[in-house]
């Protein structure tokens, strides 16, 4: 291996760049392969009265993924997860992180909406986790944020949100913020200041600059 590297650097190659980018089109490739999957899963019944399965939104070499429950009714219209009301707040709070939507990856614990928007059941999430496990393995981010105490309760394995929210976690070896879930602010806005100060720790994690 080390001659074909010398050998590339000789002909002008710079093989870590070559290697980089080798590992981004492997990322994007397993990533698609997964969506494929996810797209055509029948293994729950929520496959039944979905539209479509909704895989991910964003930057896939981003640092920052954010996970929430699953979709709504907006998200299984139009197959990307945080595009309803509560898409909305979670898009303010990344504006507020001085970060863009397509800077961060986003994604769900289960790929297809619950009839009514109900919470999705245990059989459910455990059946359709082990695609979030995968994104993960693959994605590898620097920092996970846990929207909502499904996701949050499944990486951290702790109950009662409002007991383990806010405080560092780590998922495999990743630093995991578990936070609240925007729909959740949405009923509650005095506790936004809240979901702030946890992102305020997740940017000082990612060491980004904290916005004035
Ligand atoms: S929720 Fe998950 S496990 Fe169930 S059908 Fe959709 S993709 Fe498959």
């Amino acid at each position: 291996m080390k001659s074909w590297l010398e050998y590339l650097n000789i002909l002008g190659f710079n093989y870590l760049y070559f290697f980089e980018k080798k590992k981004k089109d492997d990322k994007i490739e397993r990533l698609e392969a997964l969506e494929k999957i996810v797209k055509n899963c029948k293994l729950c019944p929520l496959h039944l009265k979905r539209k479509q399965a909704v895989f991910a939104d964003g930057n896939p070499n981003s640092p920052l993924m954010f996970i929430g429950e699953a979709p709504g009714g907006d998200e299984d219209l139009k197959g990307i997860p945080f595009v309803g009301k509560a898409g909305q707040l979670l898009n303010k709070m990344i504006a507020k992180m001085n970060l863009k939507r397509e800077d961060v990856y986003i994604t769900n614990i289960v790929k297809c909406r619950p009839e009514n928007n109900r919470d999705p059941l245990p059989e459910e999430i455990n059946t359709c986790s082990p695609y979030l496990v995968e994104q993960i393995e693959i994605i590898k981010p620097k920092v996970i944020v846990t929207l909502g105490r499904f996701s949050g309760g499944f990486l951290t394995g702790m109950q009662g949100i409002k007991n383990y929210r806010g405080h560092w976690f780590s998922y495999k070896g990743i630093p995991l913020m578990p936070t609240f879930h925007p729909s959740y602010l949405l009923h509650n806005p005095k506790e936004r200041w809240l979901v702030w100060d946890d992102m305020k720790e997740v940017l000082k994690k990612l060491g980004l600059p904290l916005p004035k």
